[in-house]
């Protein structure tokens, strides 16, 4: 571990923005949003405002040998950005929002409703992500799956450039044009690999009016509405995106929810080919349809989670009997294919261009242990029958075979990129490149 001068010289070039255990405000900063990780206790969180900060960390870290994980939005699954006894390079103070034009440059601590609220107010959209707190940092070097991804594709789709610290401590500007082997890793390679990015450049599109949807179904009907839903999905315009909830009780409780790029009179339509159930539609602004789906405020939550990547149906029947009696638990599937689908799955590292939806599988510690959590997890995430891959924004520490299921065919591709940026393993996590 580094001695206190170690610490101290960091200090010199950090001043108050880092924060050791004994300091003030320690333990309120140290906690991730995933709170099964609150016991974590990084040795030092360094509040970055500028890109020198993230380059006198990872010199630190990596003449130091010690864990650093980047925090954008804190909402790793797994509690990635919160290293026992490492540096979290805390992106927050870096989080501004600049439109120009359709463009726009989003520092990497920035989260989901700050950039929905400063770009709507220029009449721009982007697609990323539900939850309000959730950073636009991991979220783009996942993917980015968006309730408007078929009309519009996901986060990485809009990303023209990136700026990033990389190991060895320089300053990358990378594009298309400029280090793309790079640029082509950030668009699904995952967070916490190859480098620290700080700031982020998107296109953006003119920002549409929706038409918001939510539907319920009598108790006993999820298989039948789950069937009925996968099927429908089958055949639509890009311009609806839907998901299907299918909740854990004594019987599972279903709920279908979802956005039109258009007015609801054209929603309705494709909506009647559901089965009948309780349909609330609205028509809401861009931004209004962000604060609905981002929900309330919330400080943190104990949960597991996973996912599988569908490539074919799962029967409803067989997702209803997994969940029967399991209270707090759920599957969570998410429409796919539109503007995602037609991305061939190399031209960025997102490799599940063919998928027809995600599936989330969310186990609430709550009554359980995490133990006995991650026992009703498994049995969700391999009950579905869904095939192996799944989506590494969604990170699973259990996943089997990790590096296949996230990756795919860009496995190999990804580790030389890693290889190259990161030879010495700075960076090194459980399920790092
Ligand atoms: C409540 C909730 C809602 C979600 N909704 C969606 C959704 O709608 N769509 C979707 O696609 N995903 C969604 N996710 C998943 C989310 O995209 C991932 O959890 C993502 O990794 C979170 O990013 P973060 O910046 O908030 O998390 P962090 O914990 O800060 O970071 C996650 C990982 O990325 C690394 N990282 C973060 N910032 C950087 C950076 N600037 N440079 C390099 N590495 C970095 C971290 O080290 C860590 O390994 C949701 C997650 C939660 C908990």
């Amino acid at each position: 571990m580094p001695s206190a001068g170690d610490w101290a010289a960091l200090r010199a070039r950090l001043g108050d923005r880092l924060v050791l255990p004994q300091d003030v405000g320690y333990d309120r900063l140290r906690l991730p949003h995933n709170t099964v990780y609150a016991h974590r206790r990084p040795a030092a969180i360094a509040r970055c405002t500028r890109p020198e900060d993230v380059q006198a960390c990872l010199e630190f870290a990596s003449h130091q040998r010690i864990p650093i994980a980047a925090r954008s939005g804190k909402h790793s699954y797994a509690g990635y950005s919160a290293p026992e006894n490492g540096l979290v390079v805390d992106l927050r103070g870096m989080s501004g929002v600049q439109v120009s034009g359709n463009s726009v440059r989003i520092g990497a601590g920035a989260h989901m409703l700050e950039v929905y609220e400063a770009i709507s107010a220029a009449g721009q959209a982007l697609p990323a992500g539900t939850c309000r707190s959730v950073g636009i940092g991991g979220l783009t070097l996942s993917g980015g799956i968006s309730v408007i991804g078929r009309r519009y594709g996901l986060t990485c789709d809009h990303l023209t450039s990136a700026t990033i610290v990389t190991p060895d401590g320089c300053l990358r500007t990378v594009s298309a044009h400029e280090e793309p082997d790079l640029f082509w890793a950030l668009r699904g390679g995952g967070g916490g690999n190859f480098g620290i990015v700080t700031q982020f450049t998107f296109r953006t599109d003119p920002a549409p009016d929706l038409a918001v949807f939510s539907a319920t179904f009598p108790a006993g009907s999820s298989a039948d509405v789950c069937d009925a839903w996968q099927e429908w999905i089958g055949d639509l315009p890009d311009e609806l995106w839907s998901g299907c909830g299918v909740r854990g009780g004594s019987p599972p409780e279903v709920e279908l929810y979802g956005t039109y790029v258009g007015p609801a009179k054209d929603l309705h339509r494709l909506l009647d080919r559901l089965p009948t159930g309780e349909r609330t539609v609205w028509e809401m602004s861009y931004l209004e349809a962000m604060h609905h789906f981002a929900g309330a405020a919330e400080e943190g939550a104990a949960y597991v989670a996973s996912s599988r990547m569908l490539r074919r149906r799962v029967p409803g029947a067989q997702v209803a009997t997994l969940l029967d009696g399991q209270r707090d638990a759920s599957v969570q599937f998410d429409s796919f294919g539109g503007a995602i689908g037609r991305v061939a799955p190399d031209a960025t590292a997102f490799p599940h261009r063919d998928a027809i939806a995600s599936a989330q599988t969310y186990v609430k510690v709550i009554d359980r242990t995490e133990a006995e959590s991650r026992r009703v997890l498994a049995s969700l995430r391999d009950g579905l029958g869904a095939g192996t891959t799944g989506y590494v924004g969604y990170i699973d520490p259990e996943m089997p075979d990790w590096p296949a299921a996230y990756y795919g065919r860009n496995l190999a591709r990804l580790r030389e990129v890693a290889r190259r940026y990161d030879p010495d393993r700075v960076l090194a996590f459980p399920q790092g490149l």
